[in-house]
């Protein structure tokens, strides 16, 4: 069997080879590998160097000061720090945190925690089209509420949320917000100054970065307070102890630059091959784009078969690398908790797909990608 079609952008990328030249030379005694706390000698001061120069890249991305990021090692634990490091100094007083049914695990999983701690959580329905409106969130705030969490693009069904009028909202309130952009940044512009949230979670991997590194922007206003959730050394101004993995920050860096170059590129790119994909698939029935089509980021593409078991369907399309539901869930045959939410039947959940395009994705794999679904569906049902 040949290579099948990588079509799972939206559970990770792979690195772009830019880089991870530039990784790479941060590894061995030739590069700059050192531990950039050494304050005492050249080869610390090298590494340190090497990471505020990614933390400017990182910032500059989204128009932060450099004094806003915080490394983490990812977007789940730059979600717990936001959430569970800012709901702390309110534990025991009955304090509520709002949230939608759609998020990641990682930050649904620390809302239940938080929740089995005493604090009232609200997990938001969203409308049928998947999206988390202002209304909404106006509707379900009350006097106790003091953290907002909800994403940006949601990395099921690529539908992207009214992120600018829930953070006004939340501003308007005095409330905290957070958002997960793990899925966005890099993609769909972000301008923290014009955004105004107080927490960002940004991850490497899903922009052609490697793995096990991401940030959470921490916006700087003086009564913002932020418990750390690992201790020891006080890195990141106390934020976040641990030795700071230059040639993963550095990638960080350099991953997240290169998008900002290119995001006008890679979209307009990804863009037509969710084109041609369609295309293919064009005169098939029974299939359902799941989620407000109107406002979706193009690289994710969430496809309900009507009367096809979403297992029967992979099983169909070796050559495909694609992903029934989320990663998260794959492993068990629970329907996607984001297709229930937007209120899908289980047995159309159960018939979902999500096929996700990235920068390497070549036109040709779009367009035979969406035939050999075609052919497959058809063989199905025939
Ligand atoms: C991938 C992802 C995460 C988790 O990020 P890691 O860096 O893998 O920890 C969180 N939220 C969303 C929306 C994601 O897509």
């Amino acid at each position: 069997m040949s290579t099948p079609i990588y079509l799972d952008y939206a559970a990770t990328t792979p690195v772009d080879p830019v880089v991870t030249e530039v990784m790479l030379g941060h590894l061995g005694l030739d590069g700059c590998f050192a531990n950039p706390a050494s304050r005492s000698h050249f080869f610390g001061w090298q590494a340190e160097a090497a990471v505020e120069k990614a933390r400017k890249q990182v910032a500059g991305l989204v128009n932060a000061d450099v004094r806003e990021i915080v490394w983490t090692s990812g977007a789940t634990e730059a979600n717990n720090l936001a959430i569970k490091g800012y709901m702390d100094q309110f534990q025991g007083q009955g304090a509520h945190v709002l949230t939608s049914a759609t998020e990641h695990k990682a930050v649904l999983d620390c809302v239940s925690y938080l929740e089995e701690r005493g604090f009232k959580v609200t997990r938001l329905t969203p409308d049928g089209g998947g999206r988390v409106t202002p209304e909404l969130v106006a509707a379900a705030i009350n006097d106790e509420t003091r953290l907002i969490s909800v994403m940006h693009v949601n990395n099921e069904t690529g539908v992207v949320n009214d992120i600018e009028g829930i953070a006004a909202l939340a501003r308007e309130r005095g409330i905290a917000m957070h958002i997960d952009a793990a899925q966005s940044a890099g993609k769909i512009a972000i301008d923290v100054g014009q955004l105004q949230a107080d927490f960002i979670s940004f991850s490497a991997h899903k922009i052609y970065g490697p793995k096990g590194v991401g940030a959470l922007y921490v916006r700087r206003r003086p009564d913002l307070v932020l418990t750390p959730q690992i201790h020891g050394g006080g890195h990141e101004r106390g934020m976040r102890s641990g030795t700071l993995a230059t040639h993963q920050l550095v990638a960080m860096g350099a991953c997240f630059e290169l998008a900002g170059q290119r995001m006008a590129q890679d979209a307009e790119k990804i863009t037509s091959l969710r084109q041609c994909f369609l295309e293919e698939l064009g005169e098939c029935t029974g299939l359902l784009l799941n989620g407000d089509q109107a406002h979706v980021w193009p690289g994710i593409l969430n496809m309900a078969i009507e009367g096809i078991d979403g297992q029967l369907m992979l099983s169909a399309l070796p050559n495909l690398a694609i992903s029934s539901g989320s990663a998260c869930t794959s492993a068990t045959m629970a329907p996607s908790h984001v297709l229930s939410a937007m209120g899908l039947s289980e047995s159309l959940a159960l018939s979902s797909l999500r096929i996700s395009f990235g920068r390497f994705t070549t036109a040709d794999e779009a367009h035979l990608a969406g035939k050999t679904m075609r052919e497959a569906i058809e063989r199905i049902r025939a």
